[in-house]
């Protein structure tokens, strides 16, 4: 029997974990740095049709129909004046059991963690040595906690320590120059939004996205991106985003541009993306966040952390050597989208944005646009 380390329990981690767990060729293990797995209400998440097949294939179908949304269109509106442009038709993309999903973020990681047995996940194991010896590959964790296994899965996110032991060069992830705001709205605080629809509000250097997060549509997930610099002092300053003054000027920047009972209570967050990727050696993989972060006006991270993990279980399992190869090459599809979108949400020269706002009326109904834009990318 093969052992499998899986360092990090986030979505990647607990879903590759969940993936072996059914083979008894394998023995998971997954060290987690934390003492336990957040599972407070959060934020909400959005997952495309390609990562809900494959959650599927491990009872996903069989989660609670209240506690998740299928939206239908995505509708496109100007913050100022505020006015809806166009809508697509992200339904298109379904099928009868695989659907458009939109939830809360703790659910479906309750979702991931509850099928595996509680000592798959072993907790307050902070990864610190990684080394390797012919095919071992020898693991301290807190100083002196050793493990040795066979194949290591590095998915500990976006600042990865793993990432960093293995690597000689600094692949380090960099501030995206924007930070992102999210918030939870309850229904009474919304007005002419299509209760049914994902509704995407672009303004200059800022957009920001609603939609409900459960089926009776009473909560709602509220996500914006702001274009911001930061020094490298304040990037450094991990306390900054929780001060009250730093939160307070982030409310009056966007005064004129959301309704302050939007704003009540919201919470920032720097957005660090990847630059780069690393192809680790023989039995040492990188997954989810650790092995790339996108910046998320895709809103493809999760979603494709779930197909990594999914690739990387078909390469292990069937002795292949493709997982590198096929996850690069997806990774710059949706890389590239990402800064697309994200320019194209930001804008703010009235000719720009005129032409952008009859771009996306044209694209949104292009079936051959969409099949190439999206349909890559949701259809796995
Ligand atoms: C604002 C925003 C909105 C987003 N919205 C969406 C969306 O709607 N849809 C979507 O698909 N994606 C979205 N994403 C992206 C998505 O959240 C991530 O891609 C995804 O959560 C990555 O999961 P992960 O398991 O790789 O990493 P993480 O979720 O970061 O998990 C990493 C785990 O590793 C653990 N860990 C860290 N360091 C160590 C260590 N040294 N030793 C051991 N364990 C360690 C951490 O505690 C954590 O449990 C969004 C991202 C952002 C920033």
């Amino acid at each position: 029997m093969k052992k499998i380390a899986i360092i990090g329990a986030g979505i990647s981690g607990l879903f590759v974990a969940n993936l072996f767990k059914e083979n008894l060729n394998y023995q998971v293990t997954i060290y987690e740095k934390n003492t336990s797995i957040d599972l407070d209400q959060g934020y909400g998440i959005q997952l495309s049709t390609n990562s809900i097949k494959l959650l599927n294939k491990i009872g996903f179908n069989t989660l609670e129909n209240k506690d998740r949304f299928n939206p239908d269109k995505i509708d496109f509106y100007t913050i100022k004046p505020e006015k809806k442009i166009c809508d697509l038709n992200i339904s298109h993309f379904n099928s009868v059991d695989c659907k458009y999903t939109t939830l809360k973020r703790s659910k479906l990681v309750e979702f991931l963690k509850d099928r595996l047995n509680n000592n798959i996940i072993e907790y307050d194991h902070s990864i610190e040595k990684i080394e390797k010896n012919d095919d071992q590959i020898y693991l301290t964790f807190n100083e002196n906690n050793k493990v040795i296994c066979d194949y290591l899965i590095i998915s500990d996110g976006v600042f990865s320590k793993g990432k960093s032991l293995i690597s000689n060069k600094e692949i380090k992830s960099s501030y995206n120059n924007s930070i992102a705001i999210r918030g939870n709205i309850l229904r009474n605080k919304l007005q002419n939004l299509n209760e049914n629809n994902i509704s995407l509000f672009m303004g200059h250097n800022f957009h920001y996205v609603i939609y409900p997060v459960n089926k009776d549509k009473e909560n709602y997930n509220f996500i914006g991106i702001l274009k911001y610099q930061l020094s490298a002092k304040e990037l450094e300053n991990f306390s900054l985003f929780k001060e009250e003054t730093f939160i307070q000027g982030i409310k009056d920047k966007l005064q004129n541009k959301i309704s302050t009972t939007i704003l009540d209570d919201i919470k920032c967050f720097p957005v660090f993306v990847s630059k780069g990727y690393l192809k680790p050696g023989k039995n040492i993989f990188l997954l989810g966040d650790a092995f790339f972060a996108f910046p998320p006006s895709f809103a493809q991270g999760a979603s494709q952390s779930i197909e990594g993990a999914s690739e990387l279980f078909d390469n292990i399992t069937n002795n292949k050597n493709f997982f590198y190869e096929n996850r690069v090459a997806k990774i710059k599809m949706i890389n590239n989208r990402s800064k697309l979108n994200q320019f194209a949400f930001h804008v703010s020269n009235p000719v720009v944005v005129f032409f952008r706002n009859i771009s996306l009326k044209i694209l949104t109904k292009n079936k051959k646009f969409l099949e190439n834009y999206l349909g890559k990318i949701y259809k796995n």
